[in-house]
Order: C-alpha cells, then sequence, then structure tokens
C-alpha cells in the first residue's frame, strides 16, 4: 500500500533484512518478515544464543549501574521493544530513573510505545536516529537528561554493525567525552575469539549474504572502545562471565565481549 506519507510503517522494507529484525527473531519476537527470518533460520545456533546472552548482559548490567545511583540512561541501537526493556530493569531499581531510547530502523520507532511506558516518577523518551549522528543524540538527549550529572550511555550489539570506516572508536569518544565524571560505558560487541573459525565466518558470511555488515572484532579492538575509561571489574570478559551480585550465570563458549567501564 502507497499511502505518500513518511510513517515508520512507509519506511519499513521488507524486501531487505534488518539486523533489529534478525536480532527480534532469534530472541524468539514475532516482530519481524520473511526475509529476516530467512538470515536467522541460516545462522548456527550460536548466534541465536549470543543473542540471549547479550540480552541477558544488558539486564544484569544495566541493573547493576542503576544500583550504584546513576538514575539517566542514554540507549544506543535499543532494538525492538522486548520485555524487559531497559527502562524496566532500571525503574525496578530506581523508579524515578529517566531514560532516552534511539534507534535508526523505523520498525523500532513504530514499537516506540511499548518503550515509553514509564513510571509516574521516571521519564522514557525515543528518539529516531543513526550513532553516526552523535550530535543529534546528544541534542534530544541534552533536552531530557542532565548532563551535569552522571549518565549510563549504553552501546550494547550496537557497534558491530559499523565497519571502521564509520569510525565506530570515534563515535564512541565523542558520546563519552559529553558525559560527566562518573558516567557509565555499558558496551557488547560480537567476537570470534572464543568460537570455532568456521562458526564464526558462517555468522559474518550469512548477515553479508543479506546485505548487512556483522564484523566480529577482538579482543585489542573492542578494548579500544574503552580508551581512557576505567573498567569495573571483572573488565571485558565474554558475555556470562560478566556478573555482580548475581549468581553467575552458567558457562557457555559464545561470540560476545562484554564490559562496563566508568568515566574518570
Ligand atoms: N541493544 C539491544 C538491541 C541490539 S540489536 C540489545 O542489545 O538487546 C542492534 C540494534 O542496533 C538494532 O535495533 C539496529 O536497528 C540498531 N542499529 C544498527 N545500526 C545502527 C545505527 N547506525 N544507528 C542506530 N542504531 C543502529
Amino acid at each position: 500500500m502507497t499511502t505518500g506519507q513518511d510513517t515508520p510503517a512507509s519506511r519499513i522494507d521488507t524486501s531487505r533484512p534488518h539486523p533489529a529484525r534478525v536480532y527480534d527473531f532469534l530472541l524468539g519476537g514475532k516482530d519481524n518478515y520473511l526475509v529476516d527470518q530467512q538470515v536467522g533460520e541460516k545462522l548456527p545456533e550460536v548466534a541465536r544464543r549470543a543473542c540471549l546472552l547479550n540480552r541477558a548482559f544488558m539486564h544484569r548490567a544495566s541493573a547493576w549501574v542503576a544500583g550504584t545511583g546513576v538514575d539517566q540512561f542514554l540507549d544506543i541501537g535499543t532494538g525492538i521493544p522486548t520485555e524487559p526493556n531497559l527502562h524496566q530493569v532500571v525503574q525496578a531499581v530506581a523508579p524515578a530513573a529517566r531514560v532516552v531510547y534511539t534507534d535508526n530502523d523505523p520498525i523500532v520507532l513504530r514499537h516506540a510505545e511499548a518503550l515509553l511506558t514509564s513510571t509516574p516518577q521516571g521519564v522514557t523518551s525515543y528518539i529516531e536516529a543513526d550513532v553516526r549522528d552523535p550530535e543529534t543524540i546528544l541534542a534530544h538527549a541534552r533536552e531530557v537528561l542532565d548532563f551535569d550529572r552522571p549518565i549510563a550511555l549504553s552501546l550494547i550489539a550496537l557497534m558491530h554493525f559499523l565497519t571502521d570506516e564509520e569510525d565506530p572508536y570515534g563515535l564512541t569518544r565523542t558520546l563519552v567525552d559529553a558525559l560527566p565524571s562518573g558516567s557509565y560505558l555499558i558496551l557488547s560487541h560480537g567476537t570470534a575469539d572464543f568460537l570455532p573459525a568456521e562458526l564464526s565466518e558462517r555468522i559474518g558470511s550469512t548477515y553479508r549474504e543479506g546485505g548487512m555488515t556483522l564484523l566480529a572484532r577482538d579482543r585489542a579492538q573492542v578494548e579500544r572502545f574503552f580508551e581512557g575509561l576505567e573498567f569495573v571489574a571483572p573488565g571485558l570478559v565474554s558475555g556470562p562471565e560478566w556478573y555482580k551480585d548475581t549468581p553467575a550465570p552458567e558457562y557457555e563458549p559464545n561470540g560476545v565481549y562484554v564490559g562496563v567501564a566508568r568515566v574518570r
């Protein structure tokens, strides 16, 4: 149907797979199309597990950061809503927490009402924007968050969709530099470091064949995102190895690096 209007629905391209929708499919969600399912079905099981482990890290890390007293969150590359969403996790700890969500995929905007179910004391806000345009994101975030108080920036399972030419390190630096001391960076990233080469090759090539970029980066390359920041224990580890005051998740070989670091 052509409406001629620029609505989120009219901008959703169902002829090509999209990372947000493939991720939704792998998490068991319903907001995806045949093209996304076809990519998801070709991916090895370890890719589906990586999504679940990554999401579980997001829950643990954001709850922990909220527990330290940080009550402002800027989440970029939010994804299609999947309960519990970040604001639900952090508002369970800090009911007055303010959360700004951002994604560049129109399908996320279409489902954004599910992200805007704030507690009465807190605030949630959504903006459709691209991480490659950090100034637009920061300008919106400044309207909702107080940049004189600590903010947790989450870039969770986002930067592996950017090539080096798109300058993921410089973009991260621009965002982090806008944050006051005592803020946090919560980041996860796909890696081939813990998996047989054949498996990670298959993941990369399946995304490529779908016209998407998914770049595994190694330890040194992922560490670079945290340059100048102070890692919180246990540092940069694989998904299930990051936990604080909750029981240790069961370990399994996986394809995600995760870490939380503090802005000095
Ligand atoms: N952070 C969520 C979702 C990860 S899936 C989680 O970890 O559970 C990655 C998300 O990043 C997708 O929703 C995709 O649309 C979004 N994304 C990819 N490239 C982006 C870009 N350049 N700018 C903003 N969002 C992007």
